[in-house]
């Protein structure tokens, strides 16, 4: 019996959910379509498997198979990210924010100070919010970007740091739309005896691709999860550190924060990693970038102001305080339109997070159906409609679902 015919309801659902995402254009940043390969790995009856433990030593039988998957995902991640010999990696973490908890786990004593970038002018909640398990557990002080130029402003970076003697910073950000410069956190990091850590969680892809800078080798440690830009399996993370550190953020991992680790997105993950070794991946990498410097000059001669002025990445930020529309109206606006994105603080937002004055919006997923920079002139005159005149949204909506017609999604 097919499932269709088992379970009506939730084949019906996804159904409409693939419908949806096929229908759309979708510019969330953080995320986008994988492979039917990596669909077929992530359903398959590697999820019966119990294999709490690591390759070679597990509390469980029967784990030949298993460990020769997770060991095979490991060795991807080494050829992908380039890492030396002295490095290590772990991919049993159950997503990006369990990666980053448990290397503050490894690392850190509860009540230790650590520096990462504040959440509203673009860090991430397992950056210390003060909602999240990690602004209760550790002494979070915040950076954030310079009000002038609305970028990272290191030689501050660096006096904040000096002041406070973190024990640990964190380079890793869910809306920053310029390069990083690793080094330079690596001299703050070495100058006040800091754990240099990155979250590379939005840029993977880009790094994978060759077109943004990478931490490794001289960061201590790296976390990222799969399923952003890099277009691996939601569900599953890697951390990737310096061996001297890699005893302590194994127990953090396991026994410390997880039991069995899901060897199904694991071997989802090794697929999408063999996928991000090809010469097609780099060309979609290089595209992103191309695509969103398309979409901002367009958005900009549109009279949109852009936070920092463009985007070096796979993502804008847009501020529409002089468009007079809310974040939140603008993205309810554009969902009606089929155009799917997220509404964002800005830096220095004078409004709250439920009703921010900022969209955030990206390039991966529309690159990954093989829109190029003819394609961003239109996305940007439709952006640009719907927010002039909101009633325009189903018109909108129909055209869209015409035009995505011929950009066929992977795995829909
Ligand atoms: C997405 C993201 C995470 C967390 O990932 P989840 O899988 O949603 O837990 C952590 N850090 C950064 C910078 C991210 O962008």
């Amino acid at each position: 019996m097919t499932l269709k015919q088992s379970d009506p309801e939730i084949y019906d659902l996804i159904q409409l959910e693939k419908k949806r995402q096929a229908d759309v254009l979708e510019l969330i940043p953080s995320e986008n379509y994988v492979s039917d390969d990596v669909l077929k790995a992530i359903g398959t009856p590697l999820i019966n498997k119990y294999s709490e433990g690591y390759p070679g030593k597990r509390y469980y039988g029967g784990n030949q198979v298993i460990d020769e998957i997770e060991n095979l995902a490991i060795s991807r991640v080494r050829e992908v990210f380039d890492l030396p010999l002295d490095w290590h990696v772990n991919v049993q973490p159950y997503s990006g924010s369990p990666a980053n908890i448990e290397v503050y786990m490894g690392l850190l004593e509860p009540g230790n100070t650590v520096m990462a970038m504040d959440l509203s002018h673009g860090g991430h909640l397992t950056h210390g919010s003060k909602v999240n398990a990690t602004g209760k557990t550790y002494n979070f002080v915040h950076y954030g970007v310079s009000p002038k130029t609305e970028k990272l402003d290191y030689t501050e970076i660096l006096k904040i740091a000096d002041r406070i003697k973190p024990k640990l910073i964190v380079s890793g950000f869910t809306a920053y739309p310029r390069e990083i410069d690793f080094k330079k956190f690596k001299e703050i990091a070495d100058k006040v005896g800091a754990i240099s850590m990155a979250d590379i969680s939005h840029i993977a892809g880009l790094i994978a691709g060759g077109v943004h800078p990478s931490p490794i080798p001289f960061f201590d440690v790296v976390t990222t999860t799969a399923h952003k830009t890099l277009r691996g399996p939601r569900g599953g993370a890697i951390i990737m550190c310096k061996d001297k550190y890699s005893t302590a953020i194994d127990k953090a991992v396991f026994p410390g924060m997880q039991g069995g680790p899901h060897e199904n997105v694991i071997a989802a993950l090794a697929v999408s990693l063999k996928e991000a070794k090809s010469a097609n991946f780099k060309k979609y990498a290089e595209q992103i970038v191309k695509n969103t410097k398309a979409l901002a000059t367009h958005l900009q001669d549109f009279g949109f102001r852009l936070i920092s002025g463009g985007s070096d990445n796979h993502l804008i930020l847009m501020d529409l305080t002089n468009k007079n529309i809310s974040g939140k109206d603008a993205e309810k606006a554009l969902e009606n339109a089929g155009i799917v994105v997220n509404k964002n603080m800005i830096p220095f937002d004078k409004r709250s997070p439920f009703d921010p004055s900022g969209i955030r919006l990206g390039t991966p997923a529309i690159t990954s159906r093989g829109m190029k920079e003819k394609e961003m002139g239109k996305i940007a005159s439709w952006i640009t409609a719907v927010i002039t005149d909101v009633k325009v949204a189903p018109d909108v909506a129909e055209e869209i679902k015409r035009f995505t017609k011929n950009f066929p999604a992977p795995g829909l």
